[in-house]
């Protein structure tokens, strides 16, 4: 049991956070204090400050955002994908409105302009209230925040994009539109050539199927579907899972590394060794992947 940072018997509250799997085991942080608690039409909406973690962002009951560990996330949301495209101009992030993902999409110079939508205005409003190295983001030029469902918003939108974000996944969130093979469809086709779009697949420790179920529904539409994992330890089991798709038959095949070496430096976790390393996957996963093949 990591003891790291843990504050002395008797010192701070006695009010903790669970993040639990299934019930039966997890994470449990102590909190300092709670700092907003409120219910959007979409879902319950937290900020807790803590020890360990920092201000903490929870949705619909799950943390979401930690100060302390969501870069990892974001930038392995984000890099992959970034840098296996030549040149990235036209971004779109969609469940974006934590501002992680822009946050870090931003550090790419060749890109002209990044939609981020999100169905619920109070996530962004949370945001810029509680997370302000995260909401600085949405004032950039090159930024178009839509509030919008993001399956009605790729149904409805002309604009072939040359990176799509898929950073909505939630279990239980608010609309579960995006977890449906027809949604992936249309990922598909609002790419333009040579584009690319990655998912978060949940934890593979916690729910192995779903990545699974998600790479069956992209196969068909992609020519190259690879998945890729990070480790955080505020995530479920503390690992996350992606998947990087592309239209082209060697579109992942391509890695700038010359452009990695310059934004390693603005990162927490990503550089060219776990670039190349995320996507070697545990025995455990390469068989649930290939269940049924
Ligand atoms: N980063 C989170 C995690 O660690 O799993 C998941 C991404 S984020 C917090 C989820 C975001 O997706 C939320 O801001 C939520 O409002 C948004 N969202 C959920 N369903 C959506 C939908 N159908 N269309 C657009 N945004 C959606």
């Amino acid at each position: 049991m990591s003891t790291i940072g843990t504050p002395s018997q008797g010192v701070g509250t006695s009010l903790w956070i669970n993040n639990l799997v299934h019930g039966l085991a997890g994470t449990t942080i102590r909190v300092k204090h709670a700092v907003y608690c409120a219910s959007s039409p979409f879902q319950k909406i937290e900020v807790y400050d803590t020890y360990r973690y920092g201000m903490v962002l929870s949705l619909a009951g799950s943390i979401v955002l930690t100060e302390h560990d969501s870069d990892i996330y974001h930038e392995m949301m984000v890099h992959p994908a970034m840098l296996c495209h030549a040149s990235p101009r036209r971004i779109c992030i969609i469940g974006g409105g934590d501002g992680g993902c822009l946050k870090e999409t931003l550090k790419h110079s060749c890109v002209s302009s990044v939609v981020v939508v999100d169905i619920d205005a109070m996530v962004k409003e949370t945001i810029e209230r509680h997370f302000p190295a995260l909401a600085a983001g949405f004032k950039d030029d090159r930024v178009t925040v839509v509030i919008d469902d993001g399956y009605s918003f790729l149904k409805t939108t002309d604009t072939p994009f040359d990176v799509i974000i898929v950073d909505s996944y939630d279990p239980g969130g608010p609309v579960q539109s995006l977890e449906t093979a027809d949604f992936l469809h249309l990922v598909a086709e609002r790419l333009a050539g040579g584009g690319l779009a990655v998912i978060q697949t949940d934890s593979p420790l916690v729910r192995p199927d779903f990545l699974r179920q998600t790479m069956t529904h992209l196969s068909p539409l992609f020519a190259q579907v690879k998945p890729y994992l990070c480790s955080l330890s505020s995530f479920p089991e503390g690992v996350c899972s992606f998947v990087l798709c592309g239209r082209e038959k060697n579109a992942l095949g391509r890695f700038e590394a010359s452009r990695c070496t310059a934004l390693a430096d603005s990162c927490l976790y990503y550089n060219e060794e776990i670039h190349r390393g995320a996507f070697l996957l545990p025995q455990y996963l390469r068989r649930k992947i290939n269940e049924g093949k």
